[in-house]
């Protein structure tokens, strides 16, 4: 028996959201995620009774927590219905795939850096060329790759509108933007154009956009991923040289758990999280200056401590930054010195010295601020 079947056999003594059929039975429960000695579980519930459901999560938790080899679990509340609610037992985790695979390097690029959300919306492309532009701005060598084939943003967020020249040796050269270079498949297909992507031509797609770019010599390549974590996102961890992932979620608690399924993704391939960035953490007015947490902020920071990731900073949620990101003039690049350009560029210290080996991912945990 492994991890996981301790585990739910654990969930059989804690009864479930109706009081009476035990968790591991329970339609409720949708997920049991193993990566290495980390649980994840998340169970549906009505979200009118989350605060009366609390004890019965806590005591999953601990329940979990009491399997041997188990360091850490987490086990949350969600409103979301699992996949085939109804049906008896959990969902098996994740798709298979796993396993040696060889890794596509890019050539002249020192390292390849994932920014990945569980879902799309959250501002995973928006913090993506942020920490571009502050890579840029800490005297770094940066591309940026859209591979967010199904909605590339790379020509909105940095108003490209012309298309990549061939090269004598047919390779495209990237288009150069606010000192990146840049590569998006919505360079090369009009906007308008229905693209049906299937798995096979995702990866196609990005191993073009990889290999047949000429980036030159990159100290970092930032990869902006599809959102989510299904097959293409996955074998796309699987087969880039990846040398670490950001992942970006908003406070929500249906986002986090997203956010957590991203994780497992990217550990269940073997590359380093770098860590959690809580992106639209709290507003602040801009008349009066007030802070407001409208979503229930620190749920990341939490939830990355809890799990032992690194929390990497919250970006605030601000009519400027989503002003100059609908515009092309993305705010690292226009304000670099305002409140929101200081906070990407606390975001790409963290991420440049990570990924310069100060500080061992997945290690002893450090707190920046
Ligand atoms: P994703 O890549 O996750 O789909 P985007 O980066 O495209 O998300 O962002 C979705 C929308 O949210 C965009 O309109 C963007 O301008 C806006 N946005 C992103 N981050 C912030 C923020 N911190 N504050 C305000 N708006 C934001």
């Amino acid at each position: 028996m492994g991890i996981k079947d301790d585990v739910i056999a654990r969930l059989a003594s804690v009864p479930g959201p109706d009081g009476a059929t035990p968790l591991a039975r329970s339609p409720a429960l949708s997920d049991v995620v193993v990566t290495g000695d980390k649980v994840y579980v998340s169970i549906a519930v009505d979200p009118a009774r989350a605060d009366a459901m609390e004890p019965m999560r806590q005591a999953a938790e601990a329940a979990a927590r009491s399997v041997p080899g188990v360091a850490a679990a987490l086990v949350t509340l969600t409103s979301d219905r699992p996949a085939g609610a109804g049906s008896p037992g959990p969902r098996a985790p994740g798709p298979k795939a796993q396993g040696a695979q060889t890794r596509l390097p890019v050539e002249g690029v020192r390292h390849i850096v994932a920014v990945a959300s569980g879902k799309g919306g959250v501002g995973k492309s928006t913090t993506a060329i942020n920490l571009a532009l502050g890579l840029k701005a800490s005297g770094w060598r940066v591309g940026v790759l859209d591979a967010d084939v199904f909605g590339p943003s790379l020509p909105r967020l940095l108003a490209i509108a012309g298309r990549p020249e061939l090269m004598p040796d047919k390779r495209m050269a990237p288009i150069e933007a606010f000192g990146l270079k840049t590569m998006s498949i919505g360079f090369l297909v009009d906007e308008d154009a229905a693209v049906v992507w299937r798995g096979p031509m995702v990866m196609a797609a990005i191993r073009q956009m990889l290999r047949d770019v000429a980036w030159g010599e990159l100290d970092v390549l930032v990869v902006d991923m599809p959102p989510g974590t299904g097959d293409a996102q996955l074998t796309l961890a699987q087969s880039v040289a990846l040398a670490g992932a950001v992942v970006v979620s908003t406070p929500q608690d249906l986002a986090l758990i997203d956010a957590r399924r991203g994780i497992s993704m990217f550990e269940k391939v073997g590359v380093p999280i770098l860590g959690i960035v809580e992106n639209m953490s709290y507003f602040v007015c801009p008349a009066c200056g007030t802070r407001s947490d409208v979503f229930g902020h620190g749920g990341a920071r939490h939830d990355a401590e809890r799990l032992g990731v690194r929390f990497l900073g919250e970006i605030p949620l601000a009519m400027a930054i989503r002003e100059t990101s609908d515009a092309g003039t993305p705010i690292v690049a226009t304000d670099p010195d305002g409140p929101h350009g200081l906070a990407y560029a606390a975001l790409a210290a963290k991420v440049r010295a990570s990924l310069e080996g100060l500080g061992p991912t997945g290690g002893p945990r450090i707190i920046f601020d």
